[in-house]
């Protein structure tokens, strides 16, 4: 848990976020300013920065999300239209909260 961040903050429930999906190692919620209909974050309970500081011992745990990606795009609807899985990493990469997370985005007409 880090203080300041504030998808720590989100995890631990403390500013108000509807959960679409949580367990004890993941959670998922709606980004705010969504850039698809269908726009997920999937981020770890753990506070990990970004790509850059994986460690071998993370490997299952950025795994995971991967199978729950899937899961999530099931549960939208999305799964078979399609969709697109994105980390941003570090701001040249356009990441502005530096808690680890995963883009679902989906749903368009086409
Ligand atoms: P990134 O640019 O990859 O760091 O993505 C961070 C994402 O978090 C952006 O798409 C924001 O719209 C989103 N975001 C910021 N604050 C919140 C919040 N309180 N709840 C949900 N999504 C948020
Ligand atoms: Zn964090």
């Amino acid at each position: 848990m880090s203080e300041d961040c504030l998808f720590c903050r989100i995890a631990n429930k403390e500013v108000e976020t509807r959960f679409i999906y949580e367990d004890d190692t993941y959670v998922v919620f709606k980004d705010i300013h969504p850039s698809a209909p269908v726009h997920l974050l999937l981020i770890p309970r753990q506070h990990i920065r970004s790509i850059n500081d994986l460690e071998p011992a993370h490997e299952s745990l950025i795994g995971g999300l991967f199978p729950l990606a899937a899961k999530m795009a099931k549960e939208q609807g999305v799964d078979k239209s399609g969709y697109k899985l994105l980390f941003n990493v570090e701001k040249g990469g356009g990441q502005m909260v530096f808690h680890i997370h995963l883009h679902l985005l989906g749903g368009w007409d086409r």
